[in-house]
């Protein structure tokens, strides 16, 4: 046996084309390409799962000519949707690395040095958060993953202090309008409710608003609260909230403060930003995605706690099977999430770190910044757009003066359709408009222009 096994002797040449095609794909400025039907990839594919195999070669082949195609370039400097994403090309590449080895990252026990790889990462996340030295936890798969577990801590933490008093209580949460649709999501998956608050002009939760809600619930109410939540980089604005209002009142009130950084946490590394994050040390835990700003591939969640006993306290998984991993103190990933099995999706982040230095972080976050910057003068000096926000961060919402709804939709679909860019519309205070957000230190101020120039 030499490693992973390949039914027949075949595989081994095509493992150098896939490496090769890999290598070609990480270094190539890629097409933006687009979706199809799948009646358009059925009749290009065929079947692909026959009883003989279709071949290693036709298998690759059907994947770089159709498949890889019908998925949009993340990477694209233009495609600025959603929450793009532009991983270095040594993170790229140890994802492979880390896949080739199919590393167990779930248990000290089974995989040390990766967790211990891990570990050095989240470190330097917990330190750009000004977290005490010992904070830690787990990287997780995204942001949801990340609030989710962090919400079951802060709730396990609450009921164990009530000492039994709560354990058939609805808890509560308490979370603003503009928090991401996740933490919804948790409460609905952990039964429990969310009191919003309401937010300023700019989508920002403050600390007077925060409070307010607080103190205008009932006090059995009150007694349900488990969990103050504050966004550090609004998905859909880049706007931070009051974090230092917010967290110095749930610590007054002995109160889980959580900070869900999942976008706009990467810009802790940017020093002309690093004063939106003040309070932020206040938080009991804390993510961002190293997938979305900090240069990583999917799917990577560094998820803190500043005291990761609590959290492991709640995620313990106990089992016949499983108990030979909890007669040491060992560090178990497993042991700081929702999960059990988990590959260690924070080892390219790592990598990539560690090759770079911290110092190639700040500098690509700061220069998506300036890009960001350069972005809202074109916008502001185009006759036909209008900025909405000065941006925060790194996202910039502006309108096409006079368009409607379906005309932000058709240029959307038609300025994809051509490869020009990947930008959707969204919303603000209920009028469509439009939403860049620049995390690729490939974009620059004439992407921007081309797009402006193209809504004309
Ligand atoms: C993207 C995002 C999430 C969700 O993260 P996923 O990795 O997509 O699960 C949560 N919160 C905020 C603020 C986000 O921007």
């Amino acid at each position: 046996m030499t490693g992973m096994h390949s039914f027949d002797r075949r595989s081994k040449r095509l493992s150098w084309k896939i490496l090769s095609y890999a290598l070609w794909r990480m270094r190539r400025n890629p097409d933006l390409d687009h979706s199809e039907s799948e009646a358009t990839l059925r009749a290009r594919v065929g079947e692909t799962i026959t009883e003989d195999g279709i071949g290693g070669n036709k298998a690759l082949q059907l994947w770089t000519d159709v498949l890889a195609k019908a998925c949009i370039s993340v990477d694209h400097d233009r495609f600025l949707a959603y929450v793009p994403g532009a991983p270095t090309e040594a993170a790229g590449m140890f994802d492979v690395a880390a896949s080739a080895a199919n590393i167990y990252g779930g248990s000290w026990q089974e995989g040390a040095g990766a967790v211990f790889a891990e570990n050095e990462a989240l470190r330097w996340v917990a330190s750009i958060a000004s977290l005490p030295d010992t904070a830690g936890g787990v990287f997780v798969s995204g942001g949801t993953a990340g609030n989710l577990s962090a919400l079951i801590a802060a709730r396990w933490e609450w009921r164990y202090r009530a000492k039994g008093a709560m354990d058939t209580t609805r808890g509560l949460i308490i979370a603003s309008r503009t928090a991401h649709s996740s933490i919804g999501q948790a409460a609905r998956v952990m039964d429990c409710d969310v009191a919003l608050v309401d937010v300023d002009a700019r989508g920002r939760m403050n600390a007077a608003e925060t409070i307010a809600t607080y103190e205008g619930l009932s006090e059995f109410n009150k007694s349900r609260v488990f969990a103050f939540v504050a966004t550090a980089g609004t998905t859909n604005a880049g706007i931070v909230d009051d974090l230092k209002g917010i967290g110095e009142y749930a610590d007054a009130i002995d109160i889980w403060f959580h900070v869900d950084g999942a976008y706009g946490g990467a810009a802790l590394c940017a020093p002309t930003r690093r004063h939106l994050f003040d309070g932020i040390e206040t938080a009991d835990s804390f993510i961002v995605d190293p997938h979305k700003w900090l240069f990583a591939p999917f799917d990577s969640c560094a998820l803190v706690y500043k005291d990761p006993r609590i959290a492991r306290a709640a995620h313990t998984q106990h089992a016949e099977y499983l108990d030979a991993l909890h007669t040491k103190n060992d560090w178990n990933p497993s042991d700081y999430a929702h999960h059990l099995s988990r590959r260690p999706r924070g080892l390219p982040f790592w990598f990539s770190l560690a090759t770079h230095g911290t110092r190639a972080y700040s500098d690509a976050v700061e220069r998506t910044l300036r890009v960001t910057e350069a972005g809202a003068e074109i916008i502001t000096e185009a006759a036909h757009t209008e900025l909405i926000l000065e941006p925060e961060l790194s996202v910039l919402l502006f309108r096409r003066i006079g368009w409607t709804p379906e005309q932000y939709q058709q240029w959307s679909d038609r300025v994809l359709q051509e490869g020009l860019a990947f930008v959707v519309p969204t919303s603000w205070n209920g009028e469509t408009c439009l939403r860049l957000c620049i995390v690729n230190p490939e974009t620059s101020p004439h992407d921007i222009s081309l797009i402006v120039e193209s809504l004309q």
